[in-house]
């Protein structure tokens, strides 16, 4: 199968000089547009998928905040999205983030059954425990994700522990204020046994200091997490900045005192609007592990 199979889908490929990275472009029958990425590490490949054509939730950090939400995928538009990436990847895909565009949470039926299609051991059959969905924080889809016997990842892009600058960035913390998102996490990954994953761009200047190292590193407190930190791309178009490497640095070493897991991602395919924030939908944290 691949992205052609569904009726009238144009796709149209990018590949990064910098690193191998593709990227996927999708226009399906009525014109709305997906984006999807395929990232290579140590010989396996990454697919992140995009869940909605745009997305509503509108952070300021995202190249397509401002783009708004065109429509939700249908599971095979989605499952359609992963066949083309695996078939570019050149027949093999290790695992897949729900991290393109849109908020997975917000079409979360289609999802799911993207999901259930994807960890078919009769079709596609990759184990749910590779597949990772995040969220900026819907804690209705949290909820749902703990009381669901689904065995896939769960992934919270924090953005900040400051509420009040992330009220600014994050337009859903109005609805759901980090604390409320933190604890329907940190009872999600208990109820699961699961590893929760803590996503964090940093911004230079904005949220990389060490006092947001310690506010994170707080939230981070006594639960079963693992914080993967990505330097923004400043090439995103939002005006924010990137952080300067010895302060991201330094922000990853407080977080390790700290005695919070805290790895930092490799940008990947920056040149081709791939990396995180520049994928038309952006979405949180994508990378491959340094
Ligand atoms: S970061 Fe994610 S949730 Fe926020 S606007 Fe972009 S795609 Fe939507």
């Amino acid at each position: 199968m691949s992205g052609s199979d569904l009726p009238g889908v144009e796709v149209e490929k990018r590949v990064s000089a910098l690193d191998g990275t593709v990227k996927l472009l999708f226009r399906f029958g009525d014109g709305a547009p997906a984006e999807s990425v395929v990232m290579f590490h140590k010989g396996r490949a990454s697919v992140c998928l995009s869940s909605q054509s745009g997305c509503a939730c509108g952070c300021v950090f995202c190249a397509t905040g401002a783009l708004g939400l065109r429509r939700d995928l249908s599971a095979g538009e989605i499952v359609a999205q992963f066949a083309a990436c695996r078939e570019a990847a050149g027949g093999a895909a290790h695992s897949i983030v729900f991290m393109g565009m849109g908020e997975p949470f917000l079409n979360w039926e289609n999802v799911r059954g993207a999901i259930a299609a994807l960890s078919d051991q009769k079709s596609w059959n990759i184990p749910q425990s590779r597949m990772t969905v995040s969220t900026v924080g819907v804690v209705p889809g949290i909820e749902a994700l703990a009381a669901s016997d689904l065995k896939v990842n769960l992934a919270v892009s924090v953005v900040t522990a400051d509420e009040g600058l992330r009220g600014r960035l994050v337009p859903m913390s109005a609805r759901y204020p980090l604390g409320e998102v933190m604890a329907a996490a940190r009872r999600c990954g208990e109820r699961r046994r699961r590893t929760v994953f803590l996503e964090y761009i940093l911004f230079g200047g904005l949220n990389d200091s060490l006092a947001d190292a310690a506010g994170l590193a707080a939230l981070a407190r006594g639960m079963d997490c693992t914080v993967n930190l990505i330097r923004y791309n400043s090439a995103a178009g939002s005006g924010l900045a990137a952080p300067d490497q010895a302060t991201a640095k330094d922000f990853q070493k407080a977080l390790m005192a700290a005695g919070v897991r805290a790895y930092m991602r490799r940008e990947t395919g920056s040149d081709i609007a791939a990396a995180c924030g520049q994928l038309a939908g952006g979405g949180p944290v994508r990378g491959q592990r340094e």
